[in-house]
């Protein structure tokens, strides 16, 4: 199968679905695990720096499976894109777990700079020279493309925590600043996991075998016979990290619907297709976009996730403002937000502004305070959320085989069966 880069379009994350569709059922559940390389990630569908976006939804990804394969044929496939949804909904019923994700970072952070050994074995870590070979070409890998494998993601990750014994914080923000698909849900709760946080006492150990079985070919051919060098020092069993429980569930906050009158639409990188989110009757008197992809780090976004990031506000900018025949503004990214939101609202006369609706993580960080702002001075910013999220998230407080075992019947009250 041909690759195409990843460009930050709607039109691009549809050609590439429309060419995975036909490996979404069983081969894709017999060889989504193997890691070829840099230049074979064919067996998965890299599709994910579309949906992190919302460029293309987690909807009509499910519905291009089921519309070639049979439910029972693509489920592996499908309920990998279920992942996220779950991750999402977790989080959102979580929130704590971000802020102290973010406290723990900071913390991490201010350590490394007191410490030699962290600080030494951190930057071996970023820069792919910790002798672990395998460990340093993903480093490499994700350096130079944005993009891991999700094997390697979880290989590289313990190695990260268990092996190295690097603060887990650090390694989630080392992903979040390069990945192109850099997602606050998927990503920090995917690292706690292979920490042993997410369930509790669980952890992901990188084992040697698993990484012969499934990325030897892929190694001996870029790294030659001296590929295992350094996995005899992979740690097993790998010990939980102590601290941060998981909170309780708290109840998640109430959406209104959308507003009957006229309304200015507010577009962020979280999700970026009000085409189908919005009726295309509503009437949407102005469009703006805004990004923000370097509150993700400290580090803000590597050049490659920047770009995408910025690349998806404008194309979904520009397909909103076309489909509403609304003009388009790009807020300044760089700006104080709350004023270039007053001065938009002002220039189109609105009082009602709506948004899909922030999932936790760094946008809504941002979002959550402005709201208020401009409540304070009689602009509404209406939270409008997904049916996809209305279905799944109340079934995303627990494991994922809570939900999993919903998943045949939420498919069919959203109208998707195989
Ligand atoms: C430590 C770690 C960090 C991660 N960080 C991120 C992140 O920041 N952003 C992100 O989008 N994903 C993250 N993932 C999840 C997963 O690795 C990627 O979504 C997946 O590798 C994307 O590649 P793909 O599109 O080819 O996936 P495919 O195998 O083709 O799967 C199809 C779609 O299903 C979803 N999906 C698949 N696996 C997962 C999963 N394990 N969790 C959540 N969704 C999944 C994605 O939307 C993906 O595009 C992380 C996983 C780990 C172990």
């Amino acid at each position: 199968m041909t690759r195409t880069p990843f460009l930050p379009s709607r039109a691009a994350g549809l050609d590439r679905l429309a060419r995975f569709q036909a490996h979404m059922g069983r081969t894709y559940a017999r060889s989504r695990n193997h890691d070829y390389g840099r230049h074979d990630h064919s067996r998965v569908s890299q599709l994910s720096p579309w949906i992190r976006t919302r460029l293309i939804t987690e909807q009509e990804t499910v519905a291009a499976a089921l519309a070639r394969h049979s439910f029972s044929s693509a489920e592996k496939f499908v309920q990998e894109v279920c992942w996220r949804t779950y991750w999402k909904g977790w989080l959102q019923h979580r929130p704590s777990v971000w802020s102290s994700y973010i406290e723990a970072r900071n913390a991490a952070f201010a350590e490394a700079r007191a410490d030699t050994r962290l600080s030494e074995t951190y930057e071996a870590a970023l820069n792919g020279r910790t002798g672990i070979a395998v460990f340093d070409a993903w480093m490499t890998e994700l350096a130079e493309t944005g993009y891991l494998h999700n094997h390697a993601r979880m290989w590289a990750s313990s190695i990260w925590i268990h092996t190295l014994r690097l603060p887990w914080a650090l390694g989630a923000d080392h992903f979040l600043h390069h990945l192109i698909d850099g997602d606050a849900a998927s990503n920090t709760l995917s690292w706690r996991w292979v920490a042993g946080l997410h369930t509790e006492g669980k952890t992901y150990a990188a084992r040697p075998a698993n990484i012969e079985t499934y990325a030897a070919t892929r190694f001996r051919a870029e790294l030659g016979p001296d590929w295992r060098r350094g996995l005899d020092r992979l740690v097993m069993p790998a010990a939980p990290i102590a601290g941060f429980p998981n909170p309780p569930a708290s109840r998640l906050p109430e959406i209104s619907a959308s507003p009957a009158g006229p309304v200015g639409l507010l577009l962020c990188e979280e999700d970026l297709h009000p085409a189908s989110l919005i009726p295309a009757t509503s009437q949407v008197r102005a469009v703006a976009g805004v990004c923000f992809a370097d509150a993700r780090s400290p580090r803000g976004a590597s050049g490659p996730a920047g770009e995408f990031s910025r690349g998806a506000v404008d194309s979904g900018l520009c397909a909103a403002a076309q489909l509403w025949a609304a003009p388009a503004t790009r807020l300044d990214d760089t700006a104080p937000l709350g004023e270039a939101l007053q001065a938009w609202a002002r220039d189109h006369m609105l009082t009602d502004l709506v948004i899909a609706e922030p999932p936790v993580g760094w946008a809504r960080t941002q979002l959550d305070p402005l709201r208020l702002e401009l409540a304070r001075i009689g602009l509404t910013l209406h939270y409008l959320r997904r049916d996809w999220d209305k279905q799944f998230w109340p079934h995303a407080q627990r494991g994922f085989f809570a939900l999993k075992k919903k998943l045949p019947a939420i498919l069919d009250r959203l109208e998707l069966t195989g």
